[in-house]
């Protein structure tokens, strides 16, 4: 069961339908593994049904997101049990899979450094950079902070920083004023499923070099 998860926010803009192609991936794939928000996600979905029943016109994303955060507070005690989706064992969730199915990763695994290696996916949702991400256990990722937003997906393996150890499932969100050094857990390479928005800005002693080549 995954510990770190998208904020309500995120899980209601999916919902309406407000979130871009790349960031709308990785928190479905973090949906279909998590049944905490699987639940709270099917009670956005019945309020958004329910809100598209009583609109005389029909509304855009824009009034549904409004409605859904209007409904924040009342609908937090009330989380009713639904039927819930089978865990995927799988590598990677079936969210995933789809997506590469349908977008077919036009480049093969690059390293980068000798710790990290990525296979970059689709590109152009609305200039997210959509890719996965490898890190050999035990490995570093150099200090870096963020221009944009970055929302990583763990896929397999762990990766530590100064907010806590994410393993299979674990989501998390970083802004530009999040500077860290995530540490891969020792035992297997550590897989990411990362979307940002905006480059990494690598701060450490490599940071340069990393620039050039991320
Ligand atoms: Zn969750």
């Amino acid at each position: 069961m995954p510990s770190f998860h998208p904020d309500e926010t995120l899980l209601i803009e999916l919902t309406a339908g407000q979130l871009d192609q790349a960031t709308a991936l990785v928190i479905a794939a973090h949906i279909e593994v998590c049944e905490e928000c699987q639940k709270k996600s099917a009670v956005y979905a019945s309020l958004a049904a329910e809100f598209l029943e009583q609109s005389d016109d029909t509304p855009c994303g824009e009034e549904i997101l409004q409605a859904l955060l209007s409904k924040l507070p009342e609908q937090q005690q009330n989380t009713p049990k639904i039927k819930l989706m089978p865990h995927q064992e799988d590598f990677y969730p079936q969210t995933l899979n789809d997506f590469l199915a349908a977008f077919p990763p036009q480049k093969s695994w690059q390293q980068v450094g000798g710790s990290l290696r990525q296979l970059p996916l689709a590109k152009g949702f609305n200039g997210a950079t959509c890719k996965i991400m490898g890190v050999k256990a035990g490995h570093t990722i150099p200090k870096h902070t963020h221009k944009g937003d970055e929302f990583v997906l763990v896929l397999q393996g762990g990766l530590s920083d100064h907010r806590g150890t994410l393993r299979r499932g674990d989501f998390i969100y970083s802004d530009a004023t999040v500077e860290h050094t995530p540490v891969a857990e020792m035992g297997e390479e550590c897989i990411c499923l990362v979307v940002t928005h905006g480059k990494l800005k690598f701060t450490g002693a490599f940071g340069r070099v990393l620039n050039w080549i991320s």
